[in-house]
């Protein structure tokens, strides 16, 4: 049995060494592609990473993009971060509840993970009554994992109409966690297949900012990035090994 060790977080050097890796390799993918890396954003995933540890590094660090997959757990990070430097764009990658999405709406800048037409109608809602609009990206289940939330690519196509007619949704793209361990051909399958749902679904949401694609994470994220992505999620390549649950 595996013993549970306390967390290691990286000392502040290194984690400064660690975002700035990591946007090296962003940069190195985009090339191989042809790509500009300015059209890549990082987003350091700091779920589980605790609040007195970001606040310490914030000044350094110099975060501008943090995701959360938990609303009660960003919550406060939220409210307590941003000040040492410009503000944060927080943004939502894990499930969200119906029964969350009001906070939601007050808390993230973009929220990744609308994976059902009642969620998106509920977020729709709350914007409208905080007199705002909220940006979000629709999760695709590109691998039809049963283990995944997000909308199977036909369910999204059937609902894309309604998806568009909520006026206070401002959708601007599609986001997939890729297969736990799948190899570089799979990962590539699956990622160009999300590129080319957003491009086939672009005339069903014609805002001017549908074209992001959330994809790729501290396994996979160079691949996503030859392969199109617009923001990428890495949390272990930056913070560390996540203590196991
Ligand atoms: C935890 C998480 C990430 C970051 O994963 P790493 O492997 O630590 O880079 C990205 N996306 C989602 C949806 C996550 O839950």
């Amino acid at each position: 049995m595996p013993t549970s060790s306390p967390r290691v977080l990286p000392s502040a050097d290194e984690l400064v060494r660690n975002v700035g890796a990591v946007r090296g390799r962003i940069a190195a993918a985009a090339a191989r592609a042809g790509r500009d890396a300015n059209e890549v954003t990082l987003v350091a995933v700091s779920k589980t990473v605790p609040l007195d540890y970001l606040r310490s590094v914030e000044a350094v660090a110099g975060f501008t993009d943090l995701g959360e997959n938990r609303v009660q757990e960003a919550a406060p990070k939220v409210d307590a971060l941003g000040q040492a430097g410009p503000p944060i764009a927080w943004h939502l990658i894990g499930h969200l509840q119906r029964n969350k999405a009001v906070a939601a709406v007050g808390l993230f800048a973009l929220i990744h993970s609308v994976d059902s037409r009642d969620l998106a109608a509920s977020i729709d809602r709350y914007a409208g009554n905080a007199g705002k609009r909220q940006r979000v990206l629709f999760q695709v289940n590109v691998a039809g994992e049963e283990s995944k939330s997000g909308f199977a690519p036909d369910a999204l196509r059937a609902v894309a109409p309604e998806l568009a007619a909520l006026g206070r949704l401002c959708p601007e793209g599609l986001m997939t966690i890729a297969p736990l361990g799948a190899d570089e051909r799979e990962l590539r399958a699956i990622f160009r297949s999300l590129r080319a749902l957003r491009d086939e679904l672009a005339p069903a949401f014609p805002g001017a900012a549908w074209r992001r694609l959330s994809m790729g994470m501290t396994d996979d994220y160079e691949v996503a990035v030859e392969e199109g992505a617009t923001l990428v999620r890495v949390g272990r390549a930056i913070f560390g090994q996540r203590p196991a649950l």
